[in-house]
């Protein structure tokens, strides 16, 4: 099955998880060529608020979220939204999901999350400083605000499961906020700091970047669609078919987002992966008001200084990968970034949907395929694929080479 020191590898799909786990594996010595259908970081990857959240160790599903879910889901207005028409297919997903804000559940997916972030921030940093693009990794902390301390009280146990893990943040009042932020409105007066936070400030270009060092050090990134993978007749190893070539491998990485299923499907691999379509709106032509990550807690908005300007992001709706946006959405977004925001008059603004590959305990599926030897899985990092990517792809590089 392994093919002496240097196994040829194909990954497919060029989002955030993709050319990491290429540039990864290609700089740790194997032959590695990555297949996209479309431009690089076009997917999810493109349109993320830029947060990398180390400290985000709390699973979706929770006992509040699942409470308040019946009245949320219906309501096109709520942060969590499913339309009629797509409530049926989205049901056993959505019993999967409540199953997992079990109280057991959420201690396995915690210290699954945190095992998985470990460092995070760190390797971004040394990952952007690798491919000579330092400036995209910004380390200036993530501000969480919340109204006031009631709304601080009934989201307590994510900063418990946060202080249990060893991450630092630190309370802040409404002059500590001005201190830090001083666009914010005076709607948020109480303020949760996690310092030592980052943030992506062109999540775009990060993968563009990434995907030019994996050439510049031997990489070969291939335009092509994947239609079928399967295990070579004879000889071990595997057969790639694409629109345009067949192609053979020692080893495949599936990092196709949302739409890695449909590949594994005919191996006899099903998986409960589902969309969770989310949203951003750009405010261009005005310099963004805030120096860092802040969150809107109250409407779970992630607002980000990026390079263009800020964007505001959130939202889902689990509306499967056909139906058109629904950019209301974004619009609704807008609003409220306007609103807890000062210092966005005049800003055009520019909107985008993109799919959040989510299970529906929040994990990634990252490692061996099952039964399969030379299948690799790396797709499902639901809300914090960029946060995870970098280990993603080293913690693939390890065990995939460890076979040589
Ligand atoms: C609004 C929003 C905000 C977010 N904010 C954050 C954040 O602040 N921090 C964070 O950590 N995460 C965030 N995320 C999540 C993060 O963006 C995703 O988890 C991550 O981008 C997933 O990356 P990916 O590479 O798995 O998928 P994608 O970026 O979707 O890439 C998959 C790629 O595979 C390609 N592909 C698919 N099928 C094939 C095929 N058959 N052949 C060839 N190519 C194929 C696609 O064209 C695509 O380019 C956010 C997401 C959204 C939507």
């Amino acid at each position: 099955m392994t093919a002496g020191p240097d196994p040829r590898v194909t990954v497919v799909g060029a989002g955030i998880i993709g050319v990491c786990v290429a540039y990864e594996l290609q700089r740790r010595g194997a032959r590695v060529t990555l297949i996209e259908r479309d431009e690089p970081g076009r997917g999810a990857s493109y349109g993320n608020s830029g947060a990398i959240s180390e400290g985000s160790v709390m699973p979706l599903a929770t006992p509040s979220v699942i409470a308040k879910a019946p009245g949320m889901l219906l309501d096109p207005r709520s942060p969590l939204h499913v339309p009629l028409g797509y409530l049926f297919r989205a049901l056993p997903w959505l019993a999967r999901f409540a199953a997992a804000a079990r109280a057991s559940e959420i201690e396995r997916i915690s210290r699954a999350l945190h095992a998985l972030h470990q460092q995070a921030v760190e390797h971004h940093l040394a990952l952007a400083a690798d491919i000579g693009a330092a400036e995209l990794v910004v380390r200036r902390g993530h501000l969480h605000l919340y109204p006031d301390a009631a709304a601080l009280a009934a989201d307590q146990a994510s900063w418990d499961l946060r202080q249990r893990f060893g991450i630092a943040f630190e309370r802040l009042d409404r002059a500590g906020v001005e201190a830090l932020e001083p666009a914010i409105a005076p709607r948020y007066q109480v303020g949760m700091f996690l310092r030592d936070h980052a943030m992506v400030v062109n999540p775009l270009r990060y993968v563009h970047k990434i995907a030019e060092a994996f050439e510049e050090r031997g990489g070969c990134l291939v335009r092509d669609e994947v239609r079928a993978i399967r295990p070579r007749p004879a000889g071990g190893g595997w057969q790639i078919s694409t629109a345009a070539a067949q192609r053979d491998a020692d080893h495949v990485v599936l990092a196709a987002g949302v739409w890695s299923t449909t590949l594994l499907a005919p191996l006899g691999l099903f998986y409960p992966l589902e969309s969770q379509r989310g949203y951003h709106t750009m405010f261009l032509g005005v310099p963004a008001p805030v120096s860092r990550t802040v969150v809107l807690t109250d409407h779970k908005i992630f607002a980000t200084p990026m390079e263009e300007g800020l964007r505001a992001g959130g939202m889902v709706d689990i509306a499967g990968l056909k139906r058109p946006p629904d950019m209301r959405r974004a619009a609704w977004i807008a609003g409220l970034a306007r609103e807890s925001i000062r210092g966005l008059d005049g800003a055009v603004e520019r909107v985008w949907m993109g799919h959040r590959p989510c299970f529906p305990d929040t994990l990634p599926r990252v490692g061996a395929a099952p039964k399969l030897p030379g299948l690799w899985l790396a797709f499902g990092h639901g809300h914090l694929g960029l946060t995870d990517s970098a280990n993603t792809a080293r913690q693939i590089a390890a065990e995939l080479l460890a076979q040589r």
